[in-house]
């Protein structure tokens, strides 16, 4: 399914022209217009899903084969120090195309991305508690 009002739908389908780095039947890969870094990339199905929780099972786990085999080429290509890879689900988490996509995103001494967190503090009780609501056997 496309939605037509989808600006990813547009591009990974061609109809709107893009920085394209890889395309098969299922997906297209193109150069982030706002990069967090150089070479900084978006895995994007053909299809509309909004978010991880629609995508559809073969796809989800073909998008992270094809995430290392272009995570390899642009490291020997770009010659960036590491790499991150991240997918945000909500406007809450950063989502702000509501059309799945996996960020590509090569990573240089001294850098600007700056992609982290505030951490916490995990106390024993609460996470002995979400170990009893989360397990999955
Ligand atoms: P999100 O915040 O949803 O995880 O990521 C959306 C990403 O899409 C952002 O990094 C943003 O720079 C990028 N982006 C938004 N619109 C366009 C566009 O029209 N073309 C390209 N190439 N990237 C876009
Ligand atoms: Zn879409």
């Amino acid at each position: 399914m496309k939605d037509s009002t989808c600006i990813f739908c547009k591009i990974a389908n061609g109809e709107i022209p893009s920085s394209t780095i890889y395309e098969d039947e299922d997906f297209r890969v193109f150069l982030d217009l706002g990069p967090a870094a150089r070479g900084h990339a978006l895995i994007v199905p053909k299809e509309h899903y909004a978010n991880i929780y629609e995508l559809e099972d073969t796809l989800c786990s073909r998008v992270f084969l094809l995430a290392k085999k272009l995570a390899l080429h642009m490291t020997e290509v770009l010659h960036c120090d590491g790499f991150n890879i991240m997918q945000n689900n909500g406007a809450v988490a950063g989502q702000t195309v509501f059309h799945f996509h996996l960020h590509l995103i090569p990573r240089y001494e001294g850098d600007k991305a700056g992609i982290r967190w505030n951490p916490g503090s995990a106390k024993p009780e609460e996470l002995a508690k979400l170990v009893e609501m989360l397990r999955v056997d």
